[in-house]
């Protein structure tokens, strides 16, 4: 991936300059060639952001019939493992994407499942009934702000504020804080996209998720591919710098080498990729 990367080795570039070449991929014959000459592809991707659009409540974000068609058709491909990393607990987004051959991680990577095995990790459930407690007080205390909710994941914890006044944010912000002081031993708060993420503060998130998959289906040699939208995301490219990393959206600082628009140039994205692998029916624009 050399001769197509763009990011600088010592750090984050603002604004990774190959997004044309993403955005009619054909004109990359470097990217193609890798791509095409792969023994086999890892595809790591986030769900919310990236494969739907932004929505105004989480339960919202449900994956187009051509979404879902174009990564049925990579997750068939023997020579193409495809994983969908989320924040969301593991059991909502493998039933928003049901295809049943991708790899799911839920929690931010604290649950991985294939299809006939899984993997919890252990310090995290040891931590279950805190996390409740933490997600009662949260919730009990922002009855106060229209809009603001709770969404209480098992193994994480996550407050939603996007439909709320944003005059009240500072609020939302001082009732995470106080409740979350005297935790800062065990629990990692960070802030996402009008969220803030409680979890378990192992060294646990999407890389991790992503080494790990890659260690245990022995895909540590195949092409890496990493797209995702969020800071959390950020971790994922870090762990597939070897690879060809994409932030979806035009929002903030990233490690990425590429950057695209949003979840529609994934979506041509994911075509382009099909294309280049000769898999059957994708004759199309992607
Ligand atoms: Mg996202």
């Amino acid at each position: 991936m050399a001769e197509t990367a763009s990011r600088s080795a010592s750090g984050p570039t603002r604004f990774p300059p190959c997004l044309c070449s993403l955005r009619e991929p054909e004109r990359s014959d470097a990217l193609a060639a890798a791509v095409a000459q792969a023994e086999r592809v890892f595809l790591a991707l986030d769900y919310d952001g990236t494969l739907t659009p932004i929505v105004s409540h989480a339960s919202a974000a449900r994956l187009s019939q051509e979404v879902r068609k174009t990564l049925a058709l990579l997750a068939d491909a023997e020579d193409f493992c495809v994983s969908i990393l989320s924040g969301r607990a593991l059991a909502d987004v493998r039933s928003r994407v049901g295809i049943p051959r991708v790899i799911y991680a839920g929690n931010h990577g604290l649950e991985i499942a294939g299809p006939d095995w899984s993997h919890v990790e252990p310090e995290a459930e040891h931590r279950l009934a805190e996390l409740r407690s933490l997600a009662q007080r949260l919730s009990d205390e922002l009855t106060t702000v229209p809009g603001a909710w709770v969404e209480d994941k098992g193994l994480t914890v996550c407050v939603h504020y996007r439909q709320a006044e944003e005059v009240s944010w500072p609020t939302v912000h001082d009732t995470v804080r106080k409740v979350c002081r005297g935790t800062e031993s065990w629990l990692r708060v960070q802030p996402g996209k009008r969220t803030w993420d409680l979890r378990p503060s192992l060294e646990c998130h999407k890389g991790t998720a992503a080494a790990y998959i890659r260690r245990r289906l022995g895909l540590d040699e195949a092409f890496a591919v990493g797209i995702g939208d969020d800071v959390t995301d950020e971790d994922l490219f870090a762990a597939l710098r070897d690879g060809l990393t994409i932030h979806v959206g035009l929002d903030h600082d990233t490690r990425a080498c590429y950057r695209v628009a949003g979840p529609a140039e994934v979506l041509d994205f994911l075509g382009w990729l099909a294309r280049v692998r000769g898999l059957a029916g994708t004759g199309g624009e992607g």
